[in-house]
């Protein structure tokens, strides 16, 4: 019989959050061993609940959502999705702008196959959320990741964005509020890059899916309202700012210099008519959770749940010798260091599946997010308090050891 490979398209694409490490942990859930995830930012399953009016709205309208829908979304949610630009000060964006998809992640797949042909360079962040990268690869594109400097606050290092653009150079990504690294960007960075976008006429792709997780009273600039002249395709939706990462409702935004971009869109409407329509429940939510109650803020304000829980987790983790960590000011999640002398990793990933097999907690590996070093991993701090405080200690208790050997 002849062997059955998978595609060479994917030879060089990964996405780790899901990977090996995982794998095992489902193993040792299954052999009955309970484990504490510090893996995945999916809020709803730590008791982060959402909305009971977006709930409620979807319950109701279950009965008209069996049908298919117009390919970029129905009209109702997109056009709440146009107000919302309108409150990010995004000049000049219309209904045929906006695509809703089965969460972002299909759009971001979406929006690189409609862009790029073989050997076509898109700037990624690194550390990045490791779509961007594999949808680069899996598009034929080839990533080419700039830093974002820990040094800096995890900014990204524009000298090194200037160095890596050349003339096969299509566009950047840029990921604000920032998933691995909880990173939120000024907007004098933000206007940088925007610039050099102009200067190299590239496309700015902003995933923006965060911009509502900010801590001690921060508030966030969409780059589309930075410049007129560029053309940003923008990516936002309910998963996290409205803790409904099951529900698939995520959309992408068209501005700025659209009118050299005529055959581009034309590939997006293509793309997203071949993919028929998001999915109508999730559609549904989208007008109620945009125009309702914000009930992230009492999350993420003084004292709310998310916020004593990042404080905690960085406390607890930058006490563990050898373990620094730049403070979130915003989204999930922490990208702590450990001091290589202290601790020699050869192999992160061995790193993770370690402290798995031995303490049940479960995080992802730095280099899981194309950080070129091994000397991180990303927690993620949704679990409760009491979790937190165990998990931690464990880590702590893993390191105390992998420093004897
Ligand atoms: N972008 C970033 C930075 C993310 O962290 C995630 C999910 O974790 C996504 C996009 C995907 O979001 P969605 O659930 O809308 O597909």
């Amino acid at each position: 019989m002849r062997t059955i490979k998978k595609s060479k398209k994917l030879d060089d694409v990964c996405y780790d959050i899901r990977g090996p490490v995982l794998e095992k942990a489902r193993q040792m859930e299954e052999e009955g061993q309970k484990i504490i995830k510090l893996n995945i930012g999916n809020l709803a399953v730590f008791g982060f609940e959402p909305p009971d009016e977006i709930v409620q709205d979807m319950i109701r309208n279950m009965g008209n959502a069996a049908g298919y829908t117009d390919s970029k979304g129905m009209f109702a949610p997109r056009k709440s999705v146009m107000h919302y630009t309108q409150q990010k000060n995004i000049q000049g964006v219309t209904i045929d702008d906006i695509y809703l998809g089965n969460g972002a992640s299909e759009l971001i797949v979406m929006s690189m196959n409609a862009l790029l042909n073989t050997g076509d360079e898109v700037l990624v962040p690194s550390p990045d959320y490791p779509l961007w990268t594999a949808a680069v690869s899996l598009s034929g594109g080839i990533p080419r990741h700039y830093i974002c400097d820990e040094k800096a606050d995890w900014f990204p290092d524009i000298a090194d964005i200037k160095n890596k653009i050349n003339a096969n150079t299509r566009a950047i990504v840029v990921i604000n509020p920032n998933n691995p690294t909880g990173a939120l960007y000024p907007d004098a960075l933000l206007q940088e890059i925007v610039d050099l976008a102009r200067e190299h006429q590239l496309i700015i792709f902003a995933d923006e899916i965060y911009d509502k997780v900010l801590y001690d009273g921060h508030t966030h600039t969409s780059m589309a309202s930075l410049a007129d002249d560029v053309l940003f395709i923008t990516f936002n939706g309910l998963s996290k700012n409205y803790r409904s990462c099951g529900y698939r409702a995520g959309w992408m935004v068209v501005s700025g210099e659209k009118r050299h971009a005529k055959s581009y869109i034309e590939g997006l409407n293509m793309l997203a008519s071949m993919r028929l329509c998001a999915n109508a429940p999730g559609q549904y939510a989208i007008q109620t959770a945009l125009g309702g109650y914000q009930s992230i803020n009492d999350l993420v304000g003084p004292g709310g749940r998310l916020t004593r829980q990042r404080d905690m987790a960085h406390k607890l983790l930058t006490d563990i010798p050898g373990v620094t960590c730049v403070k979130p000011k915003a989204a999930l999640y922490m990208f702590p260091r450990l001091d290589p002398q202290m601790y020699p990793i050869a192999d992160d990933q061995d790193f993770a599946y370690q402290l798995l097999a031995e303490e049940r907690v479960l995080v992802v590996q730095g280099t899981g997010f194309n950080c070129p070093t091994q000397d991180h991993f990303r927690v993620v701090f949704l679990p409760n308090i009491d979790d937190l405080e165990v998990s931690v200690g464990r880590i702590a208790h893993f390191l105390e050891g992998y420093r004897k050997r």
